[in-house]
């Protein structure tokens, strides 16, 4: 249960004052649905209204703070023109210039021969001084609410500056005295505030030096987020740690006959993370182990190994995939193998239904079906394995710790293995999922080329298409990505749409389209007429980042390639070069590029090394850029920034681990002002873990 001091700040931010239902919404949409979300939003700039000359004094292009009369008002002679207030002081006149004016609005705000503050910036305009829409305008009574230094948000779309700054102002007004959780020696070595001084200061910046990640007040709220992240994952893991495991071995003659039965040589690191997971499932507690590399480095073979010794040991075996079109990719990966040594294999997806679905529930209820494979749909409620004993889960960062938790509850202590193709710093690995052991796939199986890799700007692109038409005639096939718009799924797909019309012109009927919003056996028909080579082009939204193995695709065409992550990137090239055929990546840029994009984009031509480009990624990513995190398959965090505040997340990570060991329970006064901070955070799910939580 959250303790009621957090009450306040886990309201809908609709209920603070000054902000109805569509000003609640947009703020909701910038930074969160509730008022502690507000509190999370720092300030990115500020503005210094202390400046506050004689009007002959302003220097034009600053921002000054004016005490003027008013004089005349002048409407504009047509309605296109600007509407003009003149003002004077004892040095001089300046016009104040509203476009889109209510003359009645004006009226009122600037009486004909009243005194008034405006603050604005201000500008020279022929031999005129000026103000355009000040920003402010207030009675000299009321000066003191015009703030001398004003912080600056980031917005959105229909939301303007100042009543975010006041739903700011009134989140902060509710935010608690909390009891003090970080280490006391600590906190003063590093001459920290208290959680609401350095909340009240991080909101407060006086120079622009305080907008820094590593001010004393941003790096405590830094910390304290990432503090309550690992103690989380401790939390969890301790509690993974306790419960009981089972030994899970065999005589190893099935999975010999596996190994005997794969086409291929196991690569050197698949022998050795397979090692490591058998390792870990013949120990007495629960695994949970991580095994990350780059797409098509033979992740999804290793699991099947695993799962079959799941099965030699009497159990069954579960693999779970973010989409439908991945679930169906690893049941193509994995089917026949596990037929060759005569395993029964089901698919179970949210679109499964009637007969086939109720035989493989049943089947998976008798113990007669050894292996699942699926999507969320393989948990719910109505399904029950007469044995789960391993758990497989494809792209850790879909599914959060609640997630695993609930996983792990549908069998009995259960062993679990999450996939990930997106690689995670090692440094950041350590820190961020140190509740997962990890297994790293390093090289990749024999006979793979490297991709041809090539950086253009979109004024190339009739070129581009001009190659396209020699290498689809000479049989290559090809995946075009449009690009990410924003967040708006509609654009995406109108920019697909539209370059799928285009490609079809010039190669007609030649050319598939798919996106995230299509039917999923529509989606399907085109992915089967592309990867039977019906189709020779296939134009898709991101959707196949996580899928689509089609090894007879050589040419990837990224369009506003440096709207991607490096990640992302990383994941799409992975798309070719599956086959023996050379294969190339035509990375296709918007002019102009920033210099950061542009060192993205080199390095993804001079590497293919997936740790490596990660931990480019993290080294080249700004604070700003969001999106990266987000595609990065890093946990996002609101506070901390894991590119600058590396140092405090080691030392959150030592803080977390010292904690649970001399309280594991958190039952000391510290340990309750932590169980505090968790649920701040919204660690809640690693609260339920304690005995008297
Ligand atoms: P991932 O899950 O990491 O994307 P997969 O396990 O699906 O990779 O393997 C990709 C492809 O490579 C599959 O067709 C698989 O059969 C094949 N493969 C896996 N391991 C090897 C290997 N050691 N040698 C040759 N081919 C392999
Ligand atoms: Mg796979």
């Amino acid at each position: 249960m959250r303790p009621e001091i957090l009450f306040p700040l886990f309201a809908p931010v609709r209920s603070l004052p000054g902000l109805g239902p569509r000003l609640g919404e947009a703020v909701a949409k910038l930074a969160g649905e509730k008022v502690v979300d507000l509190l999370w939003h720092l300030p990115t700039g500020l503005i210094d209204r202390r400046y506050a000359p004689k009007i002959v004094e302003a220097i034009p292009g600053r921002v000054a703070t004016l005490t003027v009369s008013v004089g005349a008002h002048r409407p504009p002679r047509i309605p296109r023109l600007p509407y003009r207030v003149l003002c004077f002081d004892d040095t001089g006149t300046i016009e104040l210039v509203f476009f889109h004016a209510h003359a009645d609005y004006l009226m009122r705000m600037l009486p004909e021969g009243s005194v008034r503050v405006v603050s604005g910036r201000v500008e020279q305009y022929q031999d005129r001084v000026q103000m355009t829409h000040p920003d402010h305008i207030a009675a000299p009574e009321q000066e003191s609410a015009l703030a001398a230094i004003e912080p600056v948000y980031p917005l959105t779309a229909g939301l303007t500056p100042k009543p975010l700054l006041r739903a700011i102002r009134a989140a902060l007004a509710r935010a608690p005295d909390l009891p003090e959780w970080q280490d006391a020696a600590w906190r003063e070595r590093q001459h920290w505030p208290g959680w609401h001084a350095a909340l009240t200061a991080a909101h407060a910046p006086e120079s622009e030096d305080d907008l820094a990640p590593e001010t004393p007040a941003r790096s405590r709220l830094a910390y304290d987020e990432l503090l309550a992240d690992q103690l989380a994952l401790a939390l969890v893991r301790a509690n993974q740690r306790r419960l009981p495991g089972r030994v899970i071995t065999g005589d190893g003659r099935l999975l010999a006959k596996a190994v005997a039965a794969l086409p291929f040589q196991l690569t050197a690191s698949q022998r050795t993370a397979l090692d490591e997971i058998l390792a870990d499932m013949a120990q007495p507690v629960r695994m949970l182990r991580l095994l990350q590399g780059d797409v098509g480095s033979g992740k999804t073979v290793v699991a099947f190994l695993a799962m079959v010794r799941a099965v030699e040991a009497g159990g069954q075996a579960a693999l779970m995939a973010p989409t439908e079109i991945l679930a169906r990719q690893h049941l193509a990966t994995i089917e026949p193998f596990a037929k060759a040594i005569g395993l029964g294999v089901v698919l179970l997806t949210g679109r499964d239904k009637g007969r086939a679905r109720t035989e493989a529930v049943a089947g998976l209820a008798a113990g007669t079906v050894d292996i699942a494979i699926g999507t969320h749909a393989l948990f719910q409620e109505d399904i029950e394995f007469k044995d789960l004993a391993l758990a497989v889960i494809d792209e850790q960062h879909r599914f959060g710790v609640h997630q695993r938790l609930t996983l792990a509850a549908k069998g009995k202590a259960t062993d679990m293995l999450v996939m990930t193709a997106t690689p995670i710093p090692r440094t950041l690995m350590l820190a961020c999922y140190s509740d997962l052991d990890s297994s790293r796939l390093t090289d990749k199986p024999a006979g793979r080329q490297p991709v041809d890799t090539r950086v253009l700007p979109t004024a190339r692109l009739d070129e581009v298409v001009d190659g396209l038409a020699r290498a689809t005639a000479e049989g290559a096939r090809v995946f075009w990505v449009c690009p990410l718009v924003d967040e708006s799924e509609a654009l995406d797909i109108a920019a697909a749409t539209e370059r799928h019309a285009h490609l079809n012109m010039r190669f007609p009927g030649r050319v598939g389209l798919v996106h995230g919003r299509m039917k999923g056996p529509e989606k399907d028909r085109v992915m089967a007429d592309f990867a039977d080579g019906r189709l020779d082009i296939l134009v898709a939204t991101t959707v196949i980042e996580v899928g689509v193995d089609v090894p007879e695709a050589t040419v990837m065409v990224v369009e506003h390639a440096e709207r991607f992550g490096l990640a992302q990137l990383h994941q799409l090239r992975g798309r070719v070069g599956r086959g023996t055929r050379a294969s190339s990546c035509l990375l296709l840029y918007q002019a102009p590029l920033t210099e950061t994009a542009r060192a993205r984009l080199e390095i993804l031509r001079q590497t293919d090394d997936g740790f490596r480009i990660a931990e480019e990624d993290l080294r080249l990513r700004g604070a700003g850029e969001l999106l990266g995190t987000r595609q990065s398959g890093l946990p996002a965090f609101r506070l901390a920034d894991l590119a600058r505040h590396q140092d405090l997340l080691f030392a959150a990570r030592d803080d977390a681990r010292l904690i649970l060991e001399r309280d594991a329970e958190l039952a000391s006064p510290r340990g309750q002002a932590l169980r505090v901070l968790l649920y701040l955070f919204e660690r809640d799910a690693a609260v339920r873990t304690l005995r008297s939580g």
